[in-house]
């Protein structure tokens, strides 16, 4: 069986990506035997993708895929996107964020989207990234207790409610990370 990494140490992650995967073996930055250091400074969720997905296929030299995703909030000029997982910083909950961004957006475009780009190299060392996203709006207080980060403030028109408030799999059928995952392998599901 074919093996391909993820850049990525978050065991969620790796099982969502190991069930769509199912003819080959993935492995995730605790399956090697050293520490690697990966700085994301990219610009774009391109940059970083391709920044983490690169930073573990320099020490392997075999395919490699990685994701990167973050919420764009138009009325905060489309922050927190790249920093979003460290944005007020790591160790501040959601729930102070997610108040911050509805106290931000009070009055003003409520529109937001949730953004993921995943990487892929493969053999030879090509970069090939796919972009989806998912469009919403940031509702006026949270609402739901099911998925993570800002999903309770996160109202998806078509479900009439949040992403905090459906579940996983109806998530997943339209999710930014669910799309990226589809068009990565429409193109590399056969050829791995
Ligand atoms: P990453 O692991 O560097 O891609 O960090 C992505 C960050 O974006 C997460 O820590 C969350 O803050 C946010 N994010 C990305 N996708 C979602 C989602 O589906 N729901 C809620 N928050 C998300």
């Amino acid at each position: 069986m074919k093996t391909v990494w993820i850049a990525s140490g978050n065991l969620h992650k790796v099982e969502e990506f190991q069930r769509m995967l199912k003819n080959v073996e993935v492995k995730c930055l605790k399956d090697l035997d050293k520490d690697i250091e990966i700085i994301e400074n990219g610009k774009t969720f391109e940059e970083n993708a391709i920044i983490k997905a690169m930073s573990l296929y320099n020490v392997i030299h075999q395919p490699v895929f990685s994701d990167d995703s973050g919420i764009e909030v138009d009325a905060m000029d489309k922050k927190p996107g790249v920093h979003s997982a460290r944005w007020m910083g790591e160790d501040t909950s959601y729930d102070i964020k997610n108040q911050a961004i509805m106290d931000a957006v009070e009055g003003k475009d409520r529109t937001a989207r949730y953004v993921c780009v995943i990487a892929f190299i493969d053999e030879e060392g090509n970069p090939y990234t796919y972009r989806a996203t998912v469009e919403g709006e940031i509702y006026d207080r949270p609402l739901g207790n099911k998925g993570f980060g800002f999903d309770p403030i996160f109202y998806y028109p078509p479900f009439g409610t949040t992403l905090a408030n459906v579940s996983e799999d109806m998530k997943n059928s339209i999710s930014h990370r669910g799309k990226a995952l589809e068009m990565f392998l429409a193109e590399w599901g056969d050829k791995l």
